[in-house]
Formats: C-alpha cells, structure tokens, sequence
C-alpha cells in the first residue's frame, strides 16, 4: 500500500507525471541517495507492480550511480547497446531499457538524489531536449524538498546533541543563590541547567529546541528531578523552573508529589503562552495545597505576565533582570519596580529581584522595598557545595557575608 504523500510529495509527483509524459516514458521516480541505498520516494508508474514508491535498492548498483560516476550517459535511448548497463540487475528487472537520469542538487550544492525517468521499451527519441526538460523538472524538485530536508537536517541535529544528555539522566543543575536584601542570609536557590559549553545555547534555548522535537517534557521532567537531588544537599528552599506545557503533563504531577513541597518554589517562565489557565490552576491546586509555592519568573520582560499573576495568584514574583540591572542610576526603572512592589505586595506575593549585578542596585532594590535578591553580586549559579552552609532558618546572617562569592 501506498504510504500517504506530504503536500511536497504531491508537488513532485506532478512533475514526475510531466516527466513520464512528455518523454513518454513509463516510470518517473524521485530518489534519496544516502551513500549505500537509493531510495525511491516518489514514484508515477504505468506498470505499479514492478517499481513501488518506498522501495530501496543499492546504490552502487543502480543506473543512477553509474550516470553519476560518467559510466553511462544522463539520455540512455537503448540500454541493450551499454554492456555496462545491460550488467545492473534492473536491466533484467524490471527490465529497463530506455532511461534518463539528473542529479537533485539542494542550494548548497549538496548532491540529495536523482530525478529520472525510464521505459521498457527502447526509445530511439530520447535525446538532449528530453535531458534538458528533466533538468528543469530537478531543479524545480530540489526548491520544493529543500525545506523538508533542512528540517530533517535540523532534527536530527537536535536529537543527535540531546538524546546523549538524556541518556545520562539530563542536564547538569546548578544553584544560584536567592538572599534576604534586608538580613543578607541566604533563602534560597534557583536551579539552572546547565549543557555542554561547546553548544553555545542558554538552557532556555535548548529547552525550546527540545519541545521542538518532541523531547521538551522528558528533558525538562530530568531537569527537575536533578534539581530535586539537591534538596538533601542544601538548605532553605529550591525553585525550579517548568513550563506550563511541562506542568501539565502527569508525569510531572507525579514528580512534584514526592518532593518536600513546602521546600519547593515552581517557577513558570512567562514567555510561553498560556493556553488553558483552568487546567494550569487545576493541575497546581493540590501540590500548593501541599505547601508548594508559585513564582511568576520574568515579570517585567513582556506583557503577558500581568495575565500569569491576575490568574494564578503567585506566592512570589520574579522581576526580570531587564528592569533590575543598573536600576540604583535610572529613576524609570526604580519607579517601574517601586510600582511592581506594591502590586506584588498587594497581591499578598513576595517579590524576588534578577540580575542583581552591584551593590549600588542591590541597595536601591531594597530600598524600593523588594524582599530578596539574586544575581552575580550575591553568587554566580554553581554546585550546591559552592552555596556554602546551609540557608540559616533562624539567626539572621550578617548583611554582606554572603556577598561577591
Ligand atoms: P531564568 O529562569 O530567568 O534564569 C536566570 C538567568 O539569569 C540564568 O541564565 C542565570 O544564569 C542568569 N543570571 C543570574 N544572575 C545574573 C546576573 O547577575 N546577571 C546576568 N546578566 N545574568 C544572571 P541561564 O542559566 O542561562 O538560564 C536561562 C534561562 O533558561 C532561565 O532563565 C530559564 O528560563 C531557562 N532554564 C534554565 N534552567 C532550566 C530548567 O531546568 N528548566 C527550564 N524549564 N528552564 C530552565
Ligand atoms: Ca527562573
Ligand atoms: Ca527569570
């Protein structure tokens, strides 16, 4: 049975149909060549029995290997007369004896295949206008595959870097800590990802490409669960970061049942839009009963996230480090986060700072009455042994100790 063409497939059997036709031939075929086979991904045939789409054949054997190596000519008008092709085993089936092949070749001059078209007849006619005209109908094949291979090409890339990191149980999960403005004792910590540095891509940009390819909830799931190790190694409290998409699946219920919830701070990025806010509250009303609490991260870095709070009521807010960054020397940004806290106050929510960089903001934050810092200034995110001792729970630290970690 024939396997369901893409909307690009149908575009090329048109083109294979033109070729077939006009060179009155009984079989056009679009292949792949990977080196070892050829597979023939789109086929129009007169005869369906003999040469089925899907097929593979070898490649060193094929009419088309030996028309690209210049054994054969592209235009083969009677294959009996070429004791080179008469010695490939689809002269003898299907028996082909009239051929005409042209390379696919993609933008960047990467050979992806063949366009050709054959009879079982000889065909004395074929000659160079029928070569032309299948070169034409390649080229136009190439432009319409391109895109499908490209993002084959980039899937493959992603599933090539990420399906080790999977393997290993997920990314490495530092801590950064989060501090106390007022007291300088460290509260918490906020698990970041880390993946190999010769990637070059912040966590958040792998975790996009992974819920690209449909890996985005396993890795984040691991992610979560690393982060969960670490909270037999440090003190106070871990927030870990999912997006909405993630918390929604079972597993990731599942997950955040075992954990020492009132431990747990979830962070829900707002970049990701929100499709269904009932199932969002729904699937988060039991682990916050259970003492789980919610942050809002990124505030202030777009303007959906007014939408996050008004719905889900979150026990903190975290303001971006856009309008955090350099705030102590900008009258905007400190009215800007002066207004944030008393919203955030006035929703009962607890309002944590990014990006505090300098001791200058760090004070002014503090000032505009923001409840607990995180950034360079306090500590760069690192192995939870880095975070020193333990979160006090009772004595308040000396402001300071904990800085320019
Ligand atoms: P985020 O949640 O906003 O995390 C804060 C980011 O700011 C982190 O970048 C952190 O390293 C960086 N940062 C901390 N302090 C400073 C500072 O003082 N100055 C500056 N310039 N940057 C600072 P990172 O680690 O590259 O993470 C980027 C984003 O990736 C995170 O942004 C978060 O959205 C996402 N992400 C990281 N880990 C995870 C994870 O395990 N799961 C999920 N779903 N997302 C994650
Ligand atoms: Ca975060
Ligand atoms: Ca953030």
């Amino acid at each position: 049975m024939r396997r369901k063409r893409s909307a690009a497939d149908q575009q090329i059997a048109d083109l294979l149909v033109t070729a077939k036709k006009s060179l009155d031939l009984s079989v056009a075929f679009l292949s792949r060549l990977d080196g070892t086979t050829q597979h023939l991904e789109v086929v129009e045939t007169s005869v369906p029995v003999l040469v089925q789409e899907g097929a593979k054949v070898r490649q060193d054997t094929s009419f088309c290997q030996a028309i690209l190596d210049g054994k054969l000519p592209a235009v083969i008008p009677d294959v009996k007369r070429y004791p080179a092709a008469m010695a490939l085993p689809s002269a003898r089936i299907p028996r082909i004896r009239s051929y005409v092949s042209t390379p696919v070749v993609l933008s960047d001059g990467s050979l992806y295949g063949t366009f050709c078209a054959f009879g079982f007849t000889s065909d004395k006619q074929l000659g160079k206008r029928d070569e032309a005209l299948v070169k034409v109908l390649a080229g136009a094949a190439a432009v319409i595959i391109e895109p499908e291979v490209r993002e084959q090409q980039r899937r493959s890339e992603i599933e090539g870097r990420l399906d080790p990191v999977v393997a290993e149980g997920g990314p490495v999960v530092l801590l950064q800590p989060v501090v106390d403005l007022a007291t300088g004792t460290r509260v918490g910590a906020e698990a970041l990802s880390r993946f190999p540095a010769g990637w070059g891509r912040t966590p958040d940009v792998v975790f996009a490409e992974a819920h690209s390819v449909g890996m985005g909830h396993a890795l984040e799931l691991q992610a979560l669960e690393r982060a969960a190790e670490h909270l037999d190694r440090v003190g106070g409290y871990v927030a870990m970061n999912v997006s909405p998409a993630t918390l929604l699946t079972p597993a990731c219920g599942e997950l955040l049942r075992r954990l020492p919830l009132h431990r747990v701070v979830l962070e829900l990025t707002e970049h990701d839009a929100v499709e269904d806010y009932d199932r969002l509250s729904a699937a988060l009303a039991p682990v916050r009963a259970a003492g789980l609490r919610l942050a809002i991260d990124d505030v202030g870095a777009g303007f959906s996230s007014l939408r996050h709070i008004v719905v889900t009521a979150p026990d903190v807010i975290k303001l971006d480090r856009s309008i955090v960054t350099g705030l102590a020397a900008d009258r905007v940004l400190a009215t800007l986060v002066g207004s944030l806290v008393s919203f955030a106050h006035g929703c009962g929510a607890h309002v944590v700072a990014e990006g505090v960089e300098t001791a200058e903001d760090a004070t002014a934050l503090r000032a505009l009455g923001v409840d607990h810092g995180q950034g360079w200034y306090f500590g760069r995110p690192g192995p939870p042994e880095a975070l020193g001792l333990p979160a006090p729970r009772t004595r308040a630290a000396v402001p300071g100790v904990l800085l320019n970690r």
